[in-house]
């Protein structure tokens, strides 16, 4: 493996779609599932064996940044000021209203979260 990219977290999450994949073929017999799953995993072998490390880094590098993303996601609730259009992102709380201002223009608003 030396000189090779080796894997990283975007390999195993593709590894765990293709696996995925696989068992709903099993239980559903769509070919094209089966032709996804075989692609998948060609794809995590490329990407192992890959030269260009810097490449597979930055793939890897997006991949973590949509998960971190999506886990702020269900964290904050995003709104926009109907002031300036400014996003806030305010915590999710259980059906709480709360004033919110905006910390661009000043203008408050009041948000169910
Ligand atoms: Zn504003």
């Amino acid at each position: 493996m030396a000189g090779r990219y080796g894997s990283d977290k975007l390999n195993m999450a593709i590894l765990i779609l293709a696996v995925l994949l696989e068992i709903l073929y099993a239980v559903f017999g769509l070919q094209v599932l089966a032709v996804l799953s075989i692609l998948l995993i060609m794809l995590t072998f490329f990407r192992m064996f890959s030269r260009n490390i810097a490449k597979r880094q930055k793939e890897n590098h997006f991949f973590l940044e949509l998960i971190s993303e999506a886990k702020m996601l269900r964290k904050y609730h995003i709104y926009k000021c109907p002031g300036c259009s400014q996003k806030i992102r305010v915590p999710r709380k259980g059906g709480v209203t709360v004033d919110v201002s905006c910390p661009k223009c000043g203008t408050k608003f009041r948000k169910k979260i």
